[in-house]
C-alpha cells in the first residue's frame, strides 16, 4: 500500500487572500515534481504573482516523494536491461498523481512532460486556457517507467526538441503561456491582443520606445506623427 499523505501535503498552495477583482473561477494547476522548490520564484513574481492574489490562478505544488514507500522515499532506481541512469519508479508517481486528481471534484486535465510528447503551441495554449484544472506532472532522471503513462493515460507534451534536466521548467512554460491569456490576468499595458500567433498564425510588428534615436537609429516616421490609422496600417505591414 501507498503511503499517501493528506490533504495537508499540500504545504505550498499558493493562494492569496487579497480581495479577488473578478468573479470568474480561477484555473487551478497541480504541479507534481520531486523538487517543488524549485517554482519558488517563478509563483512569486511579476504576472503570475498578480494573478494568484486577483484569484484567477490557483497554483498547488506536490512533491511526489510523500508518496514513495520506506525509510529512504525511494522514487528511482535503475533500469532493467541495463544503461546509464534512474528510471522514475511508477508506484510512488501513480500513487501521487491518483491522489492529487481526488483532492477536487474535476480530475483536471493530465499532462506529462516529456520530449517525447506533443509540440506545444499557441493553438494548444488557447485550448489548455479554457480548462478548469491542469494536472502537470515533472519528470526527472532518465524519464518514466513507461508503466506510468500506459496507467495513468496523460497527454503527453513536450515544450521543444531538445532536453532539459527536468520536466519543472517545462511545467512552468505550460503555466505562463496559459495564464497570460486568462481574462483579466494582463492588464492593458500587456494586451495579449494583437501578439504573435494569433488567430492567423503571424508574428508582431517591430516595437519602439525612447529615445527617439539610439546609436544613429531613428524610428519610423509614421509612428511619431499620431495618425492611428496609418500606425496601423504600418503594423500591419510589418508584422514579420
Ligand atoms: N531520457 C529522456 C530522453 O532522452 O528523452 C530525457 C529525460 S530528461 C533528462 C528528464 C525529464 O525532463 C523528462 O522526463 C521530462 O519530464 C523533462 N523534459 C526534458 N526535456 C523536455 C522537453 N523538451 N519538453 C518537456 N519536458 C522535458
Amino acid at each position: 500500500m501507498s503511503s499517501a499523505p493528506d490533504a495537508n501535503a499540500d504545504a505550498n498552495s499558493v493562494e492569496t487572500a487579497s480581495s479577488s477583482s473578478s468573479s470568474l473561477p480561477a484555473l487551478r494547476f497541480d504541479l507534481l515534481s520531486l523538487f517543488p522548490a524549485l517554482f519558488d520564484g517563478f509563483l512569486s513574481e511579476s504576472i503570475l504573482k498578480r494573478a494568484i492574489e486577483k484569484k484567477r490562478v490557483e497554483v498547488h505544488r506536490w512533491d511526489m516523494r510523500e508518496w514513495a514507500e520506506g525509510k529512504h522515499k525511494q522514487v528511482d532506481d535503475r533500469p532493467f536491461g541495463g544503461g546509464a541512469g534512474m528510471v522514475l519508479m511508477a508506484p510512488p508517481v501513480v500513487a501521487a498523481v491518483e491522489a492529487v486528481q481526488a483532492q477536487a471534484e474535476c480530475p483536471g486535465r493530465l499532462i506529462a512532460l516529456t520530449p517525447q510528447g506533443r509540440r506545444l503551441d499557441q493553438a494548444w495554449v488557447r485550448e489548455l486556457a479554457g480548462e478548469a484544472r491542469i494536472v502537470l506532472l515533472c519528470g526527472r532522471y532518465e524519464g518514466f517507467d513507461e508503466r506510468i503513462l500506459e496507467t495513468l493515460e496523460p497527454e503527453q507534451l513536450s515544450i521543444g526538441d531538445y532536453v532539459l534536466s527536468g520536466g519543472e521548467v517545462a511545467a512552468m512554460v505550460v503555466v505562463d503561456a496559459v495564464m497570460r491569456l486568462l481574462p483579466g490576468v494582463l492588464g492593458d499595458a500587456e494586451s495579449a491582443i494583437d501578439e504573435s500567433f494569433g488567430p492567423d498564425g503571424g508574428l508582431e510588428y517591430p516595437h519602439y520606445t525612447r529615445p527617439r534615436e539610439f546609436r544613429g537609429r531613428g524610428v519610423p516616421e509614421i509612428l511619431l506623427g499620431g495618425d492611428h490609422a496609418a500606425i496601423a496600417r504600418w503594423r500591419r505591414e510589418h508584422r514579420r
